[in-house]
């Protein structure tokens, strides 16, 4: 059955996998971008997820052409890395309002037609470093930690109207956003991680999918590491 997909920051990497996962097993997704040229195949909505107004169209559009969201994707995320020392207070909120404020917004606006309908999954893209902490990470690994607690009081909340609220948290992932470390980190990273290599934005895409099918209806509440290992323990 063809379901009303939404994945937000689906233009481009993990996202954009997600987007394709979605697609491919024949859903309708809708994909926010902010800038550009968004990827062809997708209802494409223009949306910051900072503006709330942006949020409220960008639904209002989906609603229109797709039908109420019944899968909602929370991926949009940022980083402003800085030790502690140097992070301004900039830094920190910045991070903190795409991350984890953004993703209250889109999800609290996608409640309400899940609410309606008695179903729906919600998926948020937290990170290996929510759990673990990471030098230089504070604001993000603040954020991305959040996001659990966040999920597991809506997996409470929203439960007994079945709708399902899981975190996936990758490890590292070959993006535009790990591109942007040098070859020293990359080095460094891969020798931490069990598997010994990055993951692919695909292998993230999988578990996606899986927390919002069929067969994950008994799965709420769940924080599904896809790290190659990274984290294990946590
Ligand atoms: P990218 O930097 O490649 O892409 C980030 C995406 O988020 C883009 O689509 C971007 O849109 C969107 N975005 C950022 N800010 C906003 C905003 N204010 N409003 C709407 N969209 C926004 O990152 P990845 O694909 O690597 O990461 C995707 C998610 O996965 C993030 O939440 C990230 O934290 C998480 N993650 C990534 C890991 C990795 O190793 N890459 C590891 C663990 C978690 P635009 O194109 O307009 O900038």
């Amino acid at each position: 059955m063809s379901r009303s997909v939404l994945v937000t920051g689906g233009n481009r990497g993990i996202g954009l996998a997600i987007a394709r996962a979605f697609a491919d097993a024949g859903d309708k997704v809708a994909i926010t971008y902010r800038s550009g040229e968004p990827p062809a195949g997708f209802l494409a909505v223009k949306c910051d997820i900072t503006e709330p107004e942006q949020v409220e169209q960008a639904y209002k559009e989906i609603e229109e052409k797709h039908g109420t969201v019944e899968v909602l994707v929370a991926n949009a995320g940022v980083t402003r890395d800085q030790l502690l020392m140097r992070m301004t207070e900039e830094d920190f909120a910045a991070v903190l309002e795409t991350n984890l404020t953004g993703t209250f917004r889109v999800v609290k606006r996608a409640n309400r037609g899940m609410l309606r309908a008695r179903k729906g999954r919600v998926v948020l893209i937290s990170s290996v470093v929510g759990l673990m902490g990471s030098a230089g990470q504070a604001n993000y690994a603040a954020s991305k930690a959040g996001l659990v607690g966040f999920a597991r009081s809506l997996a409470r909340e929203l439960g007994s109207r079945n709708i399902t609220v899981n975190v996936v948290a990758p490890g590292f992932v070959d993006t535009d956003m790990t591109r942007a470390l040098n070859d020293d980190q990359r080095e460094n990273i891969v020798k931490q991680v069990p598997l010994a290599r990055y993951a692919q934005p695909e292998e993230i895409a999988a578990s996606v999918r899986f927390l919002a099918s069929d067969e994950a209806a008994y799965i709420t509440g769940a924080v599904l590491p896809v790290d190659g290992g990274l984290g294990m323990g946590h």
